[in-house]
């Protein structure tokens, strides 16, 4: 499809600060009631079957993003914003230049993501419920209400907004946000016209009749919980997440002190990202480290999971790839901070 044989949307919304295409897609469904799978399709993010390719929430191609940005009316900045590839030159796993073929062949193929992209989380979000919320909460702010392109970087645990801690998954179905089979793309139960900030994981239950689709589960994810708030700790999270984020900033320093030596901001990335391999892998050597007790806790409780996991495979004669999965981020906020 060409540029000119995409017609333009009736009507379209501006991007919000730090929105990631997702929500982006998620409001835009809303305002003009139709599912997102249909906006997909008219603004030509839709592939053949009518989902949208994860990758594309890290880059759309230039001719791609050109007909997404007529569709909607968005400036090419505009659209370029709603993806993660504007952190790409500082963090590995964000940059697409050297293995984009290869990344989207691969990615075709087998639905999988590649181990360094998993510290980038395409298969589902975390979320912060007052961000989802909009600006005051109340339902006249309906689109102002966020799903952030940050949140989908292991680095960021909390919201510096409203003071908290991320959250991982669905109060009420416990399923991680955005969350759905890895053939349902971007956006799970995509044909399913619901409310921005609703939950889309297929809701839980027993289903009669198995072939059938499952409902999405539909629970309201931007009302806050009453979580507990422990200030010490959240400052610690917010301190740490600050710094690094700072690093990915186009105007940062070029280069970071990484144990001892001056390197470059994407070879840092790629240090901590072992370091954080080498403590999952070892644990619970580096338990003793320095970092809240709750953050410990938390971390502790997910790596003991882990090694568990690993230790049941064994016994029944599998050969578990230890490397993945202590490769890969832990989901929670708390226990990712830790690490
Ligand atoms: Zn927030
Ligand atoms: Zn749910």
């Amino acid at each position: 499809m060409t540029e000119m044989s995409i017609r333009r949307l009736p009507r379209s919304l501006a991007p919000l600060p730090d929105e990631e295409l997702t929500g982006y897609l998620l409001r835009l469904g809303h305002r003009l009631e139709q599912p997102p799978a249909l906006i997909a399709t008219r603004t030509g993010l839709a592939d053949q079957g009518g989902r949208i390719p994860s990758r594309f929430l890290l880059k759309l191609e230039p001719e791609r993003a050109a007909r997404f940005a007529h569709a909607c009316r968005l400036t090419q900045q505009e659209t370029d914003g709603l993806c993660l590839a504007s952190f790409a030159e500082r963090y590995p796993p964000l940059d697409l230049t050297i293995s984009e073929h290869k990344l989207g062949i691969f990615l075709q193929q087998t639905q999988q993501v590649p181990a360094l992209q998993r510290w980038v989380f395409t298969q589902h979000t975390r979320y912060c419920p007052h961000c989802l919320a909009g600006d005051d909460g109340s339902t006249r702010h309906l689109y102002n209400g966020t799903w952030k392109k940050t949140w989908r970087l292991p680095l960021v645990s909390a919201c510096p907004i409203h003071n908290r801690l991320l959250v991982a998954r669905c109060p009420e179905c416990g399923q991680p946000a955005h969350a759905g089979p890895r053939a349902a793309g971007l956006i799970p139960q995509s044909n399913e016209l619901l409310h921005p900030a609703q939950c889309r994981a297929p809701s839980k239950g027993t289903e009669p009749d198995r072939r059938k689709l499952r409902q999405p589960c539909g629970h309201r994810l931007d009302t806050a919980d009453d979580e507990p708030r422990d200030t010490t700790t959240i400052q610690h999270v917010l301190d740490l997440q600050q710094r690094l984020l700072a690093l990915l900033q186009p105007d940062a320093p070029e280069t970071v002190s990484s144990i001892g030596d001056q390197t470059r901001a994407s070879r840092y990335f790629l240090d901590l990202r072992l370091a954080c391999f080498l403590i999952s892998y070892t644990w619970p050597q580096a338990r003793r480290l320095d970092s809240p007790p709750p953050l410990i806790d938390n971390l502790d409780d997910h790596l003991q999971r882990q090694h568990s996991l690993i230790r049941a495979l064994k016994a029944k004669g599998k050969r578990p790839r230890s490397a993945t999965i202590f490769s890969s981020p832990p989901a929670a906020p708390a226990a990712c901070s830790a690490l």
